[in-house]
């Protein structure tokens, strides 16, 4: 039995997650649950930090976090939860793998079957930000050496445990020549450890249009930490929709999982919402807490699934799929699929 921390989180978040919780306990996943709330309500119950210390104490002594998004205020109100959790926890990887479902969900790019390694900790979400003037503010990037070292090491790792041919590295040293150029210095030096692995760089803008155009030309995308957030919602969506797409961060000690997504407040509540991105997460938790084979079992039900034509609205299609239902009718069609 391993113990869990959950946090159901804001908008599509709770239906999400309950529809994943009910899929994994049904094939048997040996967990134990300790549900924590964070985000909007206990922001608005006035912890203006939106996490109760309490919470990080669970959080830090189970060490595994499955997380449904939560909100995040634009431009004030409390700082990101989720940049604060990766920070906290040292979780200096975020993975975020891509891949089309044809041909049983419709998409342009068939082949595409990518990556995407994100360093978690640093650059412009390392929160440092000032007030100049009344008429200027400023970011700062901060990028280190040993923070890049461990992020391109994890991605070349990545890439020989799973077999992966190749490794892309996206930054703009052209222009953030000391910043974004440690980080291309320190891969084009780890690299030479791997020799058996392709590498190669592209300039962040030029690959961006790359990826959207042929992702299938891409293997293992390694990038600083705003260039993988960008880069990986333009990946998951073109493989057919984001809300497909499911994320580890990773760290020495603790892991936490979740979707790629947000919490997509224009549909939460109404039952329609795809929980594949969660569930990719989950899947993804229980091959790391070494419960491989629950882990191999849902994904084979959940792909079953998805190819029998059972489809939630983001990727319906009249040509393609069989029927369209609800967050819990696909969790109940993965359930019999086991
Ligand atoms: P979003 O990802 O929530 O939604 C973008 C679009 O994708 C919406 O039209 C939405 O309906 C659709 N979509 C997303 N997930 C879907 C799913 N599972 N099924 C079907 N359709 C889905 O992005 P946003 O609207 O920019 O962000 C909303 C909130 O989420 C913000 O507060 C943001 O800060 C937060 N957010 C949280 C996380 C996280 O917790 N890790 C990540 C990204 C955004």
């Amino acid at each position: 039995m391993t113990r869990i921390t959950v946090a159901k989180g804001d908008g599509i978040g709770p239906e999400i997650m309950d529809a994943t919780l009910e899929i994994i306990k049904a094939a048997g996943a040996k967990i134990e649950i300790d549900e924590i709330e964070i985000g909007e309500k206990v922001y608005l119950s006035g912890n203006t930090s939106g996490i109760a210390n309490d919470s990080w104490n669970i959080i830090r002594k189970n060490k595994i976090f499955l997380k449904a998004p939560i909100t995040t205020p634009q431009g004030g109100g409390y700082k990101s939860l989720n940049v604060t959790t990766r920070k906290f926890l040292g979780l200096y990887s975020n993975v975020r793998p891509c891949v089309s479902l044809h041909p049983f969900v419709e998409t342009k790019h068939p082949k595409m079957d990518i990556v995407i390694i994100r360093e978690n900790e640093e650059d412009l979400y390392a929160g440092i930000e000032h007030q100049q003037t009344d008429e200027v503010v400023q970011c700062l990037k901060l990028i280190s050496r040993p923070g890049c070292e461990k992020i391109i090491r994890y991605a070349f790792e990545y890439a020989k445990v799973y077999g992966r041919k190749k490794v892309t590295c996206f930054t703009k040293d052209n222009i953030m020549k000391q910043t974004d150029g440690l980080f291309h210095e320190v891969f084009n030096t780890i690299a030479l450890e791997y020799p058996e692995i392709e590498s190669e760089h592209w300039i962040i803008d030029i690959g961006a249009a790359k990826l959207a155009d042929t992702p299938e030309y891409f293997d293992v995308i390694v990038t600083l930490n705003l260039y993988g957030d960008i880069i990986s919602d333009i990946a998951a969506q073109i493989t057919g929709s984001v809300g497909l797409a499911g994320s580890s961060n990773i760290g020495e000690e603790c892991a936490m999982f979740e979707a790629i997504h947000g919490t997509a407040p224009d549909i939460g509540g109404k039952n329609i919402a795809n929980p594949s991105g969660i569930l990719q997460g989950a899947i993804l938790m229980l091959a790391h807490i070494g419960q491989t084979e629950i882990a191999e079992k849902v994904q084979n039900a959940w792909l079953k699934t998805i190819e029998d034509g059972i489809h939630t609205v983001d990727i319906y299609n009249e040509n393609i799929s069989k029927q369209k239902v609800g967050t819990k009718e696909f969790a109940q069609a993965v359930i019999d699929n086991l």
